[in-house]
């Protein structure tokens, strides 16, 4: 199933090159015809790069060497008046993909072995989980966030906080943007986002994992029912396979949603345990875990080795005030 998918994926991949190639070539064509004086300099590249290659190829002397050098600077010349009109018109001569690490063509070299590039490793992801929970991850941004929703009224009975619900989004913004900036600094702790439902969490979480991905990182979101069933699907049914399993350990941030809604038996609680754990010790990978629960109820519910470990590893926003999906 998992090399199905990754042939479908360079399928894809190969469909986007492609198409790109084309763009470029049609853009390329349109840029040349505004410009003829293009086609003329590239023509005079190419003969003066011959004509160096048929004289590296006679008896060497003084009077050959010099005619090569003089090519050899004629040749720089031409390349930067082919530059400065290409800056004039603000134009670079190359296919437009949408990974510059790849070129899409989803792997990279590194240490002279071919490596899967991390915009593939997140296409599979997203086959395999992302779509599936309907996390749409495209419109979600910081600069999208109409912090008009939120009021600037504190209400300390009602919120249990002095702060006014504007006031602490954007703190919880500052923190999230800090988050991003410091992933991969083992330092920067993980983030628990609690409060009930409607209030932005799983929107922040959205616009987390949208700049993590943008970094070139590898996230997978989950809700905490469906990820403990592909645990268990693939434990103890063989349902699932390893390598979506192993995602669960290794991708770069993982964002558990609806902690507290699963059934908890003592087998389910031990996996998630295991999962936190190992988390923790994996270098460059972070977790974010959101809940309707408070910590207290939380920490009714679950062990208390878990609610330590949030308490000790997790940065904790507590998300407050009215339903913001009522007032859109
Ligand atoms: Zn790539």
């Amino acid at each position: 199933m998992f090399s199905e998918a990754v042939k479908r994926i360079e399928r894809q991949y190969e469909i986007k090159r492609t198409q790109a190639d084309a763009l470029f070539i049609a853009e390329k064509k349109e840029i040349y015809d505004a410009n003829p004086r293009l086609a003329e300099l590239d023509k005079e590249i190419t003969s003066c790069g011959i004509r160096t290659a048929r004289l590296s190829l006679q008896p060497n002397s003084d009077k050959i060497q010099k005619e090569i050098k003089d090519l050899q600077n004629k040749i720089l010349e031409l390349k930067s008046e082919k530059q400065e009109i290409l800056d004039k018109l603000k134009v670079t001569l190359s296919p437009k993909y949408s990974c510059d690490k790849c070129n899409d063509t989803g792997y990279i070299l590194k240490n002279g072995l071919s490596e899967m590039c991390s915009c593939m490793k997140q296409e599979l992801l997203n086959e395999a989980y992302n779509k599936s929970n309907m996390y749409n991850l495209q419109d979600e941004t910081f600069d999208n966030l109409d912090l008009n929703l939120f009021s600037t009224e504190p209400n300390l009975e009602r919120y249990g906080s002095p702060t006014s619900p504007r006031e602490n989004i954007q703190k919880i913004i500052q923190v999230s943007k800090d988050f991003i900036k410091d992933f991969s600094n083992k330092d920067q702790k993980n983030l628990l986002f609690t409060g009930s439902a409607g209030i932005g969490k799983t929107y922040i979480s959205s616009c987390i994992a949208n700049e993590i991905i943008k970094n070139g990182h590898t996230v997978l979101y989950q809700t905490a029912p469906l990820l403990l069933d592909s645990i268990f699907d693939y434990k103890y049914n063989n349902k699932s396979t390893k390598a979506l399993y192993d995602n669960l350990f290794n991708v770069n941030l993982l964002i558990i949603d609806d902690l507290g809604t699963e059934n908890l038996t003592a087998a389910k609680f031990s996996e998630i345990f295991t999962l936190l754990n190992a988390r923790l010790l994996t270098p460059n990978t972070k977790t974010i875990i959101s809940t309707n629960f408070s910590l207290e109820e939380l920490s009714k519910m679950y062990d208390t080795r878990i609610v330590s470990r949030l308490i000790g590893n997790f940065n904790i926003c507590r998300f407050f005030g009215e339903d913001i999906r009522l007032k859109h």
